[in-house]
């Protein structure tokens, strides 16, 4: 009778690690790449339904996620005794945002050191700015992937009220992933809805760095 061996499982987070570039990137490189991560998500987690459970992300074995008052959407830091990212969600905000908030952190656990090497020739405060703007896509991207959005869209759910109840984010986040899609017109370009998520205090980021 052989003998098999069986390899563990790499987690959701190495899996995705793995996915990402080791050479400079243009933006829209790094856009592309979250838009393939945010696919990847949903296959190395198995979330098969349209509407992905919070429990996709929160259970994660590298992160636990809790709550904050301070004036942000949430933000994210390493916690070097336990080992593990820690995820602060704002207390005040809706289920729908909170949702989008935690895979909006998760994106930047994702790509955590990296915005260096993909952008070493820019300053910081633009690889900041287009990492936030990565973390948006990501988020909804997993969100609402574009094949469910179609379907949907396609069975006359089309209105981002709809769309927002059927994928659990806000009627924003739905109404931009319509306009994204090329589902919708684009909104008044004077009423900017991006990015979903505050950025977040300089101190913030530097602890979390
Ligand atoms: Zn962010």
């Amino acid at each position: 009778m052989g003998s098999c061996t069986t390899r563990p499982a790499r987690s959701v987070l190495t899996v995705l690690r793995a996915e990402l570039p080791r050479q400079a990137l243009s933006p829209l490189d790094l856009m592309l790449t979250v838009s393939r991560l945010a696919d990847q998500l949903r296959e190395a987690a198995h979330v098969s339904q349209d509407r992905m459970p919070t429990a996709t992300i929160a259970s994660l074995p590298c992160l636990r996620v809790g709550q904050t008052s301070l004036p942000v959407a949430g933000y994210t830091f390493w916690d070097c005794h336990r080992q593990q990212w820690v995820v602060r969600l704002n207390v005040s905000e809706s289920a729908e945002d909170r949702r989008f908030t935690l895979l909006h952190e998760f994106g930047h656990v994702v790509w955590h050191g990296y915005c260096q090497h993909f952008f070493p020739d820019l300053p910081r405060d633009q690889r900041i700015s287009i990492a936030e703007r990565a973390a948006d896509v990501f988020a909804s991207e997993a969100l609402m992937p574009t094949d469910r959005v179609l379907a949907c869209f396609h069975v006359g759910q089309t209105s981002p009220a709809i769309v927002a109840k059927h994928f659990g984010v806000s009627p924003i986040a739905a109404l931009w992933r319509l306009e994204q899609i090329g589902l919708l017109p684009p909104s008044d370009p004077r009423l900017p809805i991006q990015p979903f998520v505050h950025p977040r205090p300089t101190p913030l980021l530097e602890e979390a760095a």
